[in-house]
C-alpha cells in the first residue's frame, strides 16, 4: 500500500537505518470467537513490515467496527475496551510503514466502504504499478477518493463492477490492476485473500481448530498458535465462508516469483517463507559469500541484528570465530525525533555501540545483508575503527542493489542508492573498509538451493539487483535498461 499524497518528508533519515523497508504486514482471523484480540496478535508478530500505523477490522453479524491508529499496535491494540469494541468472530488487520511525517489517518487500513452487496474491508501489502493511471480515469468517471493509497483504486472497481457474485467482481478489479498486492478482505459473509500474478509479496493460510487465518508470514500463525497450511498461490484468490474455503484462480498458472528481499531483509527470520526458513537462508547466504569472498581475519562480527545470521555462517564456513562486536540498542523509537543538531550528530551510535573487548587490535570482517545508501555503512566502519579494530573487511550477504523498488518498499531515489553509479573500488572508499564485496546474484540463488539465476525464468523478483521489473510500471517512466513486460506477455 502506498500513498501518493504529497505529504512534506520528516527528516527522519539520521534515525532511519539505511534499510530498505517492507511498507506493510496483513492479517486475518476468520471463525473465531477472540478475533479481534487474535488479530492484535498477529499484527504484533508483523510489526517489523510496518510501525507507522495499524488497524483492525471486525463483523459481528450485524455491524463492522473498526479501529485504525497511528503508533505501534502495542501501544493500541492491547487495550480491552479498544478489543472490545472490535467485536465478532471475524476480522481483519494491517500495519504499515511509512516514511510520510504526517501520518494521515484517512490512509491508515484496514480501508472500509459500504458497497451494494454490504461492507467491505480490505488490507494490502505490496504497491500497483498503475494506481495512478486508474484513479484518473476513475475520478474522470465521477469516482470520489476517500484516501491517498494505491489500494483504494481497488474498493472503486469492485464497486463498479456489473458482475453477479461478490468473488466475481474481485477478480474482475484484479484483474485490472497491476503490480505486487497480498491481501485480505473482510465481508459480512466472507474472508478473503489474493495474491498477484508473481506472488510478489507473501501471504500463508493456517487453521487455528474451527478458525481459518491469513498472515504475510508465518510468525503471525505462530503466536497464536495456529498451524500453517499451505502459502496462497500466485494469481489466486481463496475464499473463507462457514461452508469452507474456495480456491479461484485468476490467471493461468505458472512459477512465483517472490520478492528475494523477504529472505535477506523482510521476513523475520523464524518464518518459513516459500517452504524456506529464513534463518537458514540468511545462514547459507554467509556461507557461500564466505566461499565467494573470503578475507584474511581474526573475527566475524555482524551488524545486528540483520546481519547475525548470515554472519553465522559465514563464521562456520571460514572457520573464522564470531563475536558480537556490536551492540544494538532496542529501545530506540521515534522519541527521539528532531534532537539538535549536534545530538544527531551521534547519528548510528544511538542504535549501534561498539564492544570494544572483541574488536580491540583484530582485524574484522564486518557483515551486513544489505546496504542501501551507505550512510550506516560509513558510520560503522569508523566506529570499528575508533574502537581499535587494525582491519576493517566489509561483506555484504547480498548483491549491490542498483534499482529501486515499485512494489511497495520504500527506496530512496536511484541516485541515492551507494551501488546506482559506483563501481566496487567507489563504495569501499566511500564506506572507508579495507576491503568490500558483495554475494553475487547468482550465488544468493545459490544459497537457496539453486545452480543460479535463471535468467530465461528468473525464480524471485530481483530487480534491486538486476533492473528486471516483472510487471509493466505503467504510472512511471522506467530508466531504459528497465525490461517493462505485461505480466500477461510473460505469462503468455
Ligand atoms: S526491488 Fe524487487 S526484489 Fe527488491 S525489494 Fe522490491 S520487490 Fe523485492
Amino acid at each position: 500500500m502506498t500513498e501518493h499524497a504529497s505529504a512534506a518528508k520528516s527528516d527522519l533519515s539520521w534515525l532511519e537505518e539505511d534499510r530498505l523497508h517492507e511498507e506493510c504486514g496483513v492479517f486475518g482471523i476468520f471463525n473465531h470467537p477472540d478475533a479481534a484480540a487474535l488479530t492484535a496478535l498477529g499484527l504484533h508478530a508483523l510489526q517489523h513490515r510496518g510501525q507507522e500505523a495499524a488497524g483492525i477490522v471486525s463483523f459481528d453479524g450485524n455491524h463492522f467496527h473498526t479501529e485504525r491508529r497511528v503508533g505501534l499496535v502495542g501501544d493500541h491494540f492491547t487495550s480491552r475496551p479498544v478489543i472490545e469494541r472490535l467485536k465478532g468472530d471475524m476480522a481483519v488487520g494491517h500495519v504499515r510503514y511509512s516514511t510520510c511525517g504526517d501520518p494521515v489517518l484517512r490512509n491508515v487500513q484496514p480501508l472500509f466502504v459500504d458497497l451494494d452487496s454490504g461492507g467491505f474491508a480490505i488490507g494490502h501489502n505490496g504497491n500497483l504499478t498503475n494506481a495512478l493511471t486508474l484513479r484518473e480515469s476513475l475520478i474522470k468517471k465521477g469516482a470520489i477518493c476517500q484516501s491517498t493509497t494505491d489500494t483504494e483504486v481497488i474498493l472503486h472497481l469492485v464497486a463498479r463492477s456489473e458482475k453477479q457474485r461478490f468473488v466475481e467482481k474481485f477478480i474482475e478489479a484484479l484483474l485490472q490492476v497491476e503490480g505486487a498486492y497480498a491481501l485480505v478482505g473482510l465481508t459480512h459473509k466472507k474472508m478473503i485473500g489474493a495474491r498477484d500474478p508473481f506472488g510478489i509479496r507473501p501471504l500463508v493460510l493456517g487453521k487455528l481448530g474451527d478458525a481459518w487465518v491469513l498472515a504475510s508470514e508465518t510468525c503471525a500463525l505462530d503466536i497464536i498458535g495456529a498451524e500453517f497450511v499451505r502459502e496462497v498461490e500466485n494469481g489466486e484468490v481463496v475464499v473463507i465462508t462457514r461452508e469452507g474455503i474456495e480456491s479461484h484462480r485468476f490467471v493461468p498458472k505458472f512459477p512465483a516469483r517472490l520478492c528475494i528481499f523477504e529472505y535477506i531483509y523482510f521476513s523475520r527470520p523464524d518464518s518459513i517463507v516459500g517452504g524456506r526458513s529464513v534463518y537458514d537462508v540468511r545462514k547459507e547466504m554467509g556461507r557461500q559469500l564466505a566461499r565467494e569472498a573470503p578475507a584474511d581475519a581474526d573475527v566475524v562480527v555482524p551488524i545486528p541484528d540483520s546481519g547475525v545470521p548470515a554472519a553465522i555462517g559465514y563464521s562456520q564456513e571460514s572457520g573464522l570465530p564470531f563475536e558480537y562486536g556490536i551492540i544494538r540498542n532496542h529501545y530506540v523509537g521515534r522519541t527521539f525525533i528532531e534532537p539538535e543538531q549536534r545530538i544527531r550528530q551521534l547519528g548510528v551510535k544511538l542504535k549501534h555501540s561498539a564492544n570494544e573487548g572483541q574488536v580491540k587490535g583484530k582485524r574484522i570482517v564486518l557483515i551486513d545483508d544489505s546496504v542501501v545508501r551507505g550512510t550506516t555503512s560509513v558510520k560503522i566502519v569508523q566506529m570499528m575503527r575508533d574502537a581499535g579494530a587494525s582491519e576493517v573487511h566489509m561483506r555484504i550477504s547480498s548483491p549491490p542493489i542498483t534499482h529501486p523498488d515499485f512494489y511497495g518498499i520504500d527506496t530512496p531515489d536511484q541516485d541515492k542508492l551507494l551501488a546506482a553509479h559506483r563501481t566496487l573500488e567507489e563504495m569501499r572508499q566511500f564506506i572507508g573498509a579495507d576491503s568490500l564485496a558483495f554475494l553475487s546474484v547468482d550465488g544468493i540463488y545459490r544459497a537457496m538451493g539453486y545452480e543460479g539465476r535463471d535468467d530465461a525464468h528468473p525464480q524471485f523478483t530481483d530487480h534491486c539487483f538486476t533492473g528486471e521489473y516483472p510487471t509493466r510500471l505503467r504510472d512511471r517512466e522506467g530508466p531504459p535498461q528497465q525490461k517493462q513486460l505485461s505480466f500477461l506477455a510473460e505469462v503468455g
